[in-house]
């Protein structure tokens, strides 16, 4: 079994899904008192909040690398950004370490091929669905066709992800929200919707949706250990 090397803290609220996630895989797979071979990195979340409302992204990428390089030093075999909304840097944080790394959307978009979907509805904080980087590699690298909704409506997302869920808040009338936004994008042809943001399985559940839900969080998290569990040489990256 290799190593897995978590860039976590972002916030912890979801770092401890990834965490258990990648622990039940493995002991699921190898039984026993087998757990995850994982070496995790949990940033201040403070420290990376404050550079993503600077747009201080540079600074955000520097500290993103400094992470994964600490992670390679450690002996992690491949690392994981536990966030959507930070493969903003993916590219960048990729090209400086010498381990590979799984990008959070490619698993999720490969599921959604798989279970036959297209068009897609995508909730999550306000730079992972108007900035290109994510949205951009969904439909360019992965042919999906990606709604997302209204100004107003991505605004209220983004404050009950930071404002609540982050902080472990959770609240019925959120829920309430986020399922009125799914059932427009129902209404506009989505057929199914992406939890793309790692906090928001906390508050939404397959059961709160008539569209098939994918969770980023548990998605990543599952490919990272199954990855970590293959035994052949050098094995290609998911994408
Ligand atoms: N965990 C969230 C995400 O998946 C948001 C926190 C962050 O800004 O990194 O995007």
């Amino acid at each position: 079994m290799r190593s897995i090397g978590l860039i976590g803290g972002m916030s912890w609220e979801s770092t401890i899904l990834y965490y258990k996630i990648v622990n039940t895989v493995v002991r699921n797979r190898l039984g026993g008192l087998h757990s995850a071979r994982c070496i995790l990195w949990s940033f201040d979340f403070d420290e990376i909040v404050r550079l993503q409302r600077e747009g201080d992204w540079q600074r955000a990428t520097e500290r993103m690398i400094d992470a994964a390089a600490a992670l390679e030093r450690a002996g992690a075999d491949v690392a994981v950004i536990c966030t959507n909304t930070m493969h903003k840097m993916f590219d960048a944080v990729s090209a400086a370490i010498g381990i590979p790394m799984i990008h959070i959307a490619d698993p999720t978009a490969e599921r959604i091929k798989s279970a036959g979907l297209s068009k897609i509805g995508l909730l999550a904080t306000r730079f992972t669905m108007e900035d290109d980087f994510y949205v951009g590699r969904l439909i360019g690298r992965h042919g999906l066709n990606v709604l997302t909704p209204p100004a107003t409506d991505r605004a209220v997302v983004h404050e009950i992800i930071f404002d609540e869920l982050c902080r472990g808040i959770v609240r019925d009338e959120s829920r309430t929200r986020l399922q009125s936004m799914i059932a427009r994008m129902a209404e506009d042809g989505a057929e199914g919707i992406i939890l793309g943001c790692t906090e928001l399985c906390l508050l939404l559940g397959q059961e709160h949706s008539p569209l098939p839900i994918f969770d980023t969080t548990v998605i990543h998290a599952e490919t990272a250990a199954e990855w970590a569990l293959r035994t052949e040489p050098a094995p290609a990256m998911p994408g």
